[in-house]
């Protein structure tokens, strides 16, 4: 029997708002995921990438110290250990999979700080896909080391030079690309966002983060969380993390997002990138600037999956400040031996304020990805 949508579901799964151009390749996208979705040697083959190239299982940790110091009992799990250094690969893996699966040699993406073109541009050499991927050419710019990467795996980086040359333009000028080049290339999309059906794409190719966490967790506590908690941009991270538990309603779910880009925390009902979803608008409608210490964070949108969880009350989001992230940062790095991504350290601030009202529960924090990269802005921030 089949259930009825939930809420959150039927959110997700709302029409495309895109031009009528790209409306048959998006049928054919969703009709070739239903297909690999029935066809089970296909998806072991996936499985088997999954851990012979990407690395999964990924570990479950628990974190003594954090334990004791915050009162409770605290896990991390440790997306920060799969190849490419953050979660991005599960989702670009499944993707460029599917995309040869569908017939294509090619894929298109678009990146901002570099996270979602380097995952891609790796998955698609693991494929032999070429790659095009699009960045603002300000993020070039900041992202250096991300471009070179790109270019060393094989792919065809295009810097973008309209608006503020950042995430935002580098997804429109892509989005026009494949308007134009949808019969020979797919679209590879970086989070739980954008057109029908990438929102459900993107979380079935993550939700592996908390099917794991799941079997790992009980395994070692013999029961159920009390919390998760991960960051949010996109929400890819978050909503791969929290789907395995959705239907436990005695597990709370907690999105922390960047202070300047909080959609969940602070946005409204509109449509951004073909999805109507909460986002951060000014008075006249329009798109809000944001700000983010952490790229990954800075985005005015979510994935409408989540926006329909904070809507229907299942989901809690909290802001945290650039501040609150770097002291995440630094106290997961120093008490426990973990270099966490800035956007993750978003989610350890999170967790610790969660188990100050919540005193003795134990949570799982999504380390969404390592911290190496963003080694520079840290110095920056704190001047070493
Ligand atoms: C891109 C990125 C994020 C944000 O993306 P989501 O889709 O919200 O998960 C979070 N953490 C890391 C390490 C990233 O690279």
């Amino acid at each position: 029997m089949e259930r009825e949508p939930t809420p959150w579901e039927r959110m997700e799964a709302a029409d495309a708002y895109v031009p009528p151009l790209l409306a048959p390749a998006l049928k054919r996208l969703e009709a070739g995921f239903d297909r690999f979705l029935d066809d089970a040697a296909a998806r072991t083959e996936l499985d088997g990438l999954l851990e012979s190239f990407a690395g999964r299982p990924t570990a479950l940790t628990e974190a003594l110290h954090l334990g004791r110091r915050w009162g409770g009992r605290v896990f991390l799990k440790r997306e920060d250990l799969v190849h490419g250094g953050a979660h991005k690969l599960n989702n670009a893996l499944g993707q460029c999979y599917l995309a040869q699966y569908m017939g294509f040699r090619e894929v298109i993406a678009e990146t901002g700080a570099g996270q979602h073109g380097v995952a891609t541009a790796i998955a698609a050499a693991r494929f032999g896909l070429k790659a095009h991927v699009y960045q603002g050419a300000v993020d070039v710019e900041r992202q250096s080391l991300n471009a070179h990467r790109m270019r060393l795996f094989g792919a065809t980086l295009h810097p973008v030079y309209e608006g503020s040359q950042t995430l935002n333009d580098a997804v429109n000028a892509a989005l026009r690309v494949w308007v134009g080049r949808h019969e020979e290339a797919a679209y590879c999309l970086g989070s739980v966002t954008g057109p029908r059906p990438y929102p459900r794409i993107v979380r079935h190719f993550q939700r592996v983060i908390g099917d794991e966490a799941r079997r790992q967790v009980r395994r070692v506590t013999g029961g159920l969380p009390d919390c998760l908690v991960a960051c949010v941009g996109g929400g890819s991270n978050a909503a791969g993390l929290f789907t395995a538990f959705v239907d436990d309603p005695s597990v709370a779910l907690l999105a922390c997002e960047a202070a300047g880009a909080a959609s969940l925390t602070f946005g409204s009902l509109g449509t951004l990138h073909g999805t109507e979803s909460l986002v951060l608008q000014t008075p006249e409608r329009n798109i809000a600037p944001t700000h983010s210490i952490s790229a990954g964070l800075d985005y005015p949108g979510v994935g409408p999956w989540l926006a329909g969880l904070k809507l229907g009350g299942r989901l809690q989001s909290v802001a945290i400040t650039d501040d609150q992230a770097l002291d995440g940062l630094e106290e997961l790095a120093r008490e426990e031996g973990v270099l966490c991504a800035l956007e993750s350290a978003h989610a350890v601030a999170g967790a610790r304020q969660w188990l100050a009202r919540n005193p003795g529960r134990t949570c799982v924090i999504g380390i969404s990805g390592r911290g190496d990269k963003d080694l520079d802005s840290y110095l920056k921030a704190r001047g070493g």
